[in-house]
């Protein structure tokens, strides 16, 4: 079985884990330098990064704009630092929150926009500057999680904006184990950032090893031949953290969510800032491979090869991903179904949103969309777009 996602790590990554020397402050340093800003600030989450620059910018009681096709703890880290969010249908045809639609949206509450490349599409940066320059009193923070140095005609999303956020968990292009980050080019800022960390985030204490292992386990168990067998044994429990990581009816966050990343992160997230760019070559070459083979096949479902992309995923729009999913299965190939849910139409955010929307394109992406693995040899891709083309 091909796993849908692995981690760009390897047994040295493992081993750094383990032994490595580096402390958080040089994971931050290499971070900065590889996305070309001032500062970098290290957090035990995407999500939480999100919590604390919203409180660092000291924004209580105010909206806050976002993508409602985007992942669902986005809208979680708005509620519980004390704002509203307020939810943006995607633009017609494409992934990316209509900007349009964003800025007939602000009102006199509105504090921030959070910015999206979702899927490692760029945000366009001239729109955004448009919108910006006629409601500057709207702070631009850009969420980079799927996009860490994602290009609009040359320019690198993370720098357009107050500051940029990013999560660095197993599941994203690059890795520390656990994990999230705040870049900015805002030296108050960034001394505010560490001000409101200091007080809130616990060291990182006694989990080494516990990380060590688990990041042994995710690059060993998504080796193919092993991941067979460990999907046989586990039945999806090993993947569930990143699969089934939300309920749809409470606002939460997980238990460690102030607890600091350490040693064992940082000198895997020291590695993978090097490994960064090889790791985006490698996907926009695989997702070339996929629109290539998918071209006589299946042309309509493709999605567009945007310069600049930094292919978190490549994604496909089907009529039926549920069935995809199955007879893909069943030919040895995991496909992912990524943002399958609406936030805004979650009990938990029903009544939020109710005055918001229509989010008729939202709903499209989130009944359509599937993404293929990404991670994988050139072989592999040709078989695994063979094998949807005939599916298809
Ligand atoms: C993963 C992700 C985050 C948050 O990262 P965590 O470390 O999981 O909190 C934020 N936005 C998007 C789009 C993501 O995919």
């Amino acid at each position: 079985m091909i796993p849908r996602l692995r981690p760009a790590t390897g047994l040295f990554d493992v081993i750094a884990a383990f032994v490595g020397r580096y402390h958080v402050v040089e994971f931050e340093r290499s971070f900065a330098k590889l996305m070309g800003q001032a500062h970098a600030i290290a957090f035990p989450y995407g999500r939480t990064a999100q919590m604390m620059l919203i409180e660092a910018l000291g924004f209580k009681d105010r909206d806050i704009l976002l993508p409602a096709y985007s992942c669902v703890v986005v809208a979680h880290a708005i509620v519980l630092s004390g704002n509203r969010p307020v939810f943006i249908d995607s633009e017609p045809g494409g992934f990316n929150m209509d900007l349009d639609k964003a800025e007939a949206a602000i009102t006199e509450r509105t504090a921030a926009i959070i910015a999206t490349s979702i899927h490692g599409y760029p945000v366009d940066l001239d729109r955004l500057e448009r919108l910006s320059a006629a409601h500057s009193e709207v702070v631009i923070l850009q969420d980079c999680a799927h996009s860490f140095s994602a290009e609009w005609q040359g320019s690198p999303v993370q720098r357009a904006g107050r500051a940029a956020i990013f999560g660095l968990n197993i599941s994203k292009l690059m890795t520390s184990i656990f994990g999230g980050m705040i870049t900015t080019d805002d030296t108050e800022l960034a001394e505010k950032l560490r001000a409101v960390r200091a007080r809130q985030i616990k060291g990182a204490g006694g989990r080494r090893i516990g990380r060590a292992l688990y990041l042994g386990a995710a690059t060993v168990a998504l080796v193919p031949s092993i991941f067979s067998f460990v999907r046989y044994i586990s039945r999806f429990g090993l993947l569930d953290r990143f699969v089934r990581y939300y309920d749809e009816t409470l606002i939460d966050i997980p238990a460690d969510y102030l607890d600091q990343i350490g040693r064992a992160e940082a000198s895997v997230g020291v590695r993978q800032c090097a490994a960064y760019p090889g790791i985006v070559e490698h996907r926009r070459h695989i997702a070339g491979i996929y629109n290539t083979m998918l071209e006589s096949r299946y042309p309509e479902g493709r999605p567009p090869m945007v310069e600049g992309a930094t292919w978190s995923h490549y994604v496909l729009r089907v009529p039926d991903p549920e069935k995809l999913v199955r007879e893909a299965a069943a030919r040895g190939i995991e496909i992912g179904r990524i943002i399958d849910y609406c936030v805004p139409d979650m009990p938990a955010y029903r009544e939020i949103a109710a005055s918001q929307g229509p989010f008729d394109e939202t709903r499209r992406l989130n009944a359509s969309v599937v993404n293929l693995p990404l991670w994988v040899s050139e072989r592999t891709a040709r078989r695994v777009a063979a094998t949807l083309g005939a599916i298809l």
